[in-house]
């Protein structure tokens, strides 16, 4: 179709007017699928008038690309909107395979098109549509859908046609590229604060929540913590297995909440673990009668696949401001009442909070533990997790674990001493332990002809966050001469909940030293999505409760991929943790996770069987791991 001078000048004056508008949409912070709708309609009018057709719609893949579902039209009089939204690649393959492949697909006959051929048959049956001139729409992720546009009379559509719905949809890719990334950094905040199992609020949510009701109301607030625990859960849980369990978890919850006053805060926060916060007028005998009538009404029977179970409810309780002054102390303090009472022999507790409690507890912990002693027999030994390239597995590093050899307990896992530590301050001493000997196996590996290899040290906000931590860094690089760019520091995201600017300035030092800074357990924390904003980091571990789930729970893919994409266009190095199957592995590799750790590849070993793998490589000193024998 030929076009004259004029018309080309105005034409192009119109798409740069349109630009602008989406520009001026596109870069909005409060962005939303429908607050541009009304311009990406009005683009699409302005599309059918450049580009004379008579329909133009816009159609977007979903995150598979297995379907194709249209998401707005504009349609001349003489057209109807199409008559189906939606498209399946299962039944129109050819289509799918043709749009895949071509930047442009130029159809002057739809009839005679093969690949159109495969559409279902009534797609054009409502309207008289013989031409069409479609475009992809090239997203950071991939192509992410199609700008059409379809015109009644037969077209032998130009080159400059095709020009000009290319730099459409470009324009689109633009629009849509950014409503993604809002919409992934809403998904990882909506993560870090909302309890993936029931829907309700995590810690980190009810943390915030109280303190900021603390920091608002201060002196005028009176209220309990309350840290309930469901005395039958082992009962539960060998009764209704774990699909029953979950449900049974989802309605315990809403059956709890519904309970408490509308301006209580509530949170699950381990597994069959709840805490509520609740104020009170300061009368505790009223408060008190509250709590049983609560609690009353808990133990009415709850139906779950026609089991009915009755349940009943332990709990502990500490009071603001009386016990405690914000809300961290509030749990701890709740979970103590209960656990010393309980330790007492009750089983069915109700526990208000003393503060001898905490004395004893902390004593208890301490002397049953004696972590200092296992520091000086020389108790500690670091296990060691391969850390596997993405296609190729190659190992390119390993995670650095601690265990413990007591001598009366036997092997033990970090969960059993890591808090005390922390809790003691011993996790200091632990954590220099730590890092001296990675430091050391750096060099024997050198030695070996394994210089490329890194390894990842856990470290905990506490020691993070000391002031000896920087000097200590620097003493180990001294002592043991060991390139800082082999050694990545983990630390969690809770570190965040710590002053920011201090852990901002911390990891900058870090870094400036040499080291690299990795962020354990991504997306289950207080603010990965703080972290990812403010900081730079280095890399990120996706946290193995989205790896599970990736193959059969959407959400949790949806959310792998949310992590992914923000770490690649922060430049951020990817691993993900926990990886069992090789259905696991596959996805994280189509969705571009660039490492993966996993006991599909190795549980954490000792460094005796870790060499004897790494020396065993067929294609050594390049390091490929064999699967670990099931
Ligand atoms: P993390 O840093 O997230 O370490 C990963 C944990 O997941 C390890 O547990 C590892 O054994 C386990 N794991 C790895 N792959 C798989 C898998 O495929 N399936 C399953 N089910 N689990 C897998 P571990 O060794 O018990 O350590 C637990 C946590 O203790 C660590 O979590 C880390 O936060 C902490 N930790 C370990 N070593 C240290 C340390 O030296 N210092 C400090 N402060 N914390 C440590
Ligand atoms: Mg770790
Ligand atoms: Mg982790």
């Amino acid at each position: 179709m030929e076009r004259s001078k004029e018309e080309l000048t105005e034409f192009i004056s119109r798409m740069q007017e349109q630009q602008q508008k989406l520009f001026k949409q596109a870069k909005q912070l409060e962005l939303t699928p429908e607050s541009v709708r009304d311009v990406l309609y009005e683009l699409c009018e302005n599309i059918a008038l450049i580009m004379k057709a008579d329909r133009v719609s816009i159609w977007l893949f979903n995150d598979d690309q297995t379907t194709l579902t249209e998401h707005l039209t504009y349609a001349a009089d003489s057209v109807a909107i199409p008559s189906i939204q939606q498209l399946d690649a299962t039944h129109a393959l050819p289509y799918f395979e043709a749009i895949g492949n071509n930047r442009v697909n130029s159809v002057e006959n739809i009839a005679t098109n093969k690949a159109l051929q495969s559409l279902p048959t009534n797609y054009f049956s409502n309207s008289p549509i013989t031409s069409l001139l479609e475009a992809s729409i090239i997203m950071s992720r991939g192509i992410g859908g199609l700008l059409c546009c379809e015109t009644v009379t037969t077209r032998n559509w130009s080159k400059l046609d095709e020009v000009f719905i290319a730099s459409f949809a470009d324009m689109l890719s633009f629009v849509f590229d950014r409503l993604n990334r809002l919409e992934m950094e809403n998904r990882v905040h909506e993560l870090a604060y909302t309890d993936l199992l029931t829907g309700i609020d995590n810690e980190n949510a009810f943390v915030e929540k109280v303190n900021d009701k603390i920091h608002k109301m201060e002196h005028e607030l009176y209220g309990a913590f309350l840290y309930m625990k469901i005395d039958q859960f082992t009962s539960i849980q060998s009764v209704l297995g774990p699909e029953g369990t979950k449900s049974s978890l989802k309605v315990i919850a809403n059956r709890i909440r519904s309970l408490f006053p509308d301006n209580s805060i509530f949170a699950r926060i381990a597994f069959d673990h709840f805490v509520i916060f609740t104020e009170h007028d300061n009368d505790h005998e009223k408060s008190k009668r509250a709590m049983e009538h609560i609690l009353s009404e808990l133990r009415k029977p709850i139906l779950i696949k026609s089991h009915e179970l009755f349940l009943t409810f332990s709990y502990g309780v500490s009071l603001y401001p009386e016990h405690v002054k914000d809300s961290y102390e509030g749990i701890h303090a709740a979970k103590i009442a209960l656990d010393s009472s309980r330790r007492m022999g009750n089983r069915k507790t109700r526990a208000v909070y003393e503060p001898l409690m905490f004395e004893q507890w902390e004593e208890e912990m301490h002397s049953e533990m004696n972590l200092g002693k296992g520091l000086d027999m020389n108790e500690f030994r670091l296990y060691y997790q391969p850390q596997v390239e993405s296609l190729s597995h190659k190992v390119t590093g390993v995670e650095a674990l601690i265990r413990w050899q007591h001598p009366d307990k036997g092997l033990l896992l970090p969960a059993a001493f890591i808090s005390i530590a922390e809790t003691t301050g011993l996790i200091i001493q632990i954590g220099e332990w730590v890092v001296s000997e990675a430091c050391q196996q750096l060099n024997r590996w050198e030695q070996m002809g394994l210089g490329a290899l890194t390894i990842s040290v856990n470290i905990s906000p506490r020691h993070f966050l000391h002031n000896s931590f920087l000097q200590f860094l620097n003493d180990c690089i001294h002592n043991y001469g060991i390139n800082p760019g082999k050694l990545i520091i983990e630390i969690t995201e809770n570190v965040a909940i710590e002053d920011s600017n201090l852990v901002e300035l911390q990891i900058s030092k870090v870094q400036e030293m040499g080291f690299s800074i990795s962020i354990d357990d991504f997306g289950t924390g207080y603010s990965a999505f703080i972290y990812l904003k403010r900081f730079s980091i280095q890399e990120v571990k996706i946290d193995r409760q989205f790896v599970t789930q990736i193959e059969t729970d959407s959400k949790s893919r949806a959310i792998v991929r949310a992590i992914l994409t923000l770490a690649k266009s922060l430049h951020m190095h990817t691993v993900a943790e926990g990886v069992e199957t090789e259905g696991q592995l596959k996805r994280l590799e189509e969705l571009g996770c660039f490492e993966i750790q996993g006991y599909y590849f190795s549980k954490p070993v000792p460094i005796e069987e870790l060499n004897r793998w790494l020396l065993a490589s067929p294609r050594f000193p390049f390091l490929y791991l064999p699967r670990l024998p099931a």
